[in-house]
């Protein structure tokens, strides 16, 4: 989709770069030129990643962290720069979810995913906002948000709030930060297959049916879709655009079909 040469010279750091989204972003801004980090708490899905990357010819660093520990953030930075001399992108993607109905949500569930998704991606955002302001470098941030940030998200309190948050730190260090030539965009994607959101969100070929029902496009998104938009709002391509939120969704959140047939299946 974008010229081979898109991201070359560019150092990206992609959280959660383990599995799912963030495995498709870190092997397509790969293939485009850039060298890529992927963190994730698991030493051993970082190290599969990692080797199926390099197959593709990626040049992949993995650091095993855990975005909820602000050190282990900062750490994470310092490795990347000891390895590459330079960050020029940060994807907040890691995250955790399941359903549970809102009165049954325990503390720790809801503390779990909002330290998770909230407060990692501040933690992240901050790490690196700072080394560039502090270099005078640019840099970008993209932000993996979910259309329930403003729907909201009934079974999914814990992350629809977190996305929320996140989609409103999007906004607001967009502008803080245009001065300092960083920009900040988010992608909200819909359900997208071949992810660990597929494994828990809709583990069943039922559950998997009842969702297509309210997907106007009629199908599941593919990671390459997201990839492939990542890598546009990261890249140069998009040097005017920040505090942006792209849908990628096949019209879900806006699908209420209240007064015709909803759409079959492809
Ligand atoms: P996934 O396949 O489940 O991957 C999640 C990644 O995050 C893994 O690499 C995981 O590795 C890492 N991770 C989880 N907790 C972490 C922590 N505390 N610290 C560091 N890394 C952590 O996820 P996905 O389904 O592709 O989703 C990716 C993003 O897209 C998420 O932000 C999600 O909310 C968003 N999204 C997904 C969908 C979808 O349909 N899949 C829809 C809307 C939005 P470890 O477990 O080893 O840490």
């Amino acid at each position: 989709m974008l010229p081979a040469d898109t991201l070359k010279d560019r150092v990206a750091v992609i959280t959660g770069g383990s599995s799912g989204l963030g495995l498709a972003m870190a092997d397509y801004f790969g293939r485009i030129g850039a060298s890529v980090a992927i963190t994730g708490r698991s030493e051993e899905r970082l190290q599969a990643a990692a080797a199926h990357l390099q197959e593709r010819g990626v040049e992949v660093f993995t650091v095993s962290m855990d975005v909820r520990h602000p050190d282990q953030v900062d750490a994470t930075l310092a490795a990347v720069l000891g390895k590459f001399g330079q960050v020029d992108i940060l994807v907040n993607n890691a995250a955790g979810n399941f359903v549970v109905p809102a009165q049954d949500l325990s503390i720790n569930g809801w503390n779990a995913v909002i330290n998770i998704v909230l407060n990692g991606t501040f933690y992240c955002s901050r790490a690196f906002g700072k080394h560039w302001i502090s270099t005078g470098r640019p840099g970008s941030i993209l932000n993996i948000v979910a259309t329930y940030a403003w729907t909201g998200g009934p079974g999914t309190v814990h992350s629809a709030s977190a996305k929320a948050g996140v989609l409103a730190m999007t906004r607001t260090l967009a502008v803080e930060w245009a001065p300092h030539r960083i920009r900040v965009n988010a992608i909200a994607p819909g359900p997208i297959d071949k992810t660990g959101g597929a494994d828990h969100l809709w583990p069943t070929e039922e559950a998997a049916e009842r969702l297509l029902a309210h997907i106007p496009v009629g199908r599941f998104g593919e990671p390459e879709e997201v990839a492939h938009a990542a890598a546009y709002l990261v890249s140069d391509y998009a040097g005017f655009i920040t505090g942006e939120c792209l849908v990628m969704d096949g019209g879900a959140w806006l699908g209420r079909n209240l007064f015709t047939e909803r759409t079959p299946r492809r």
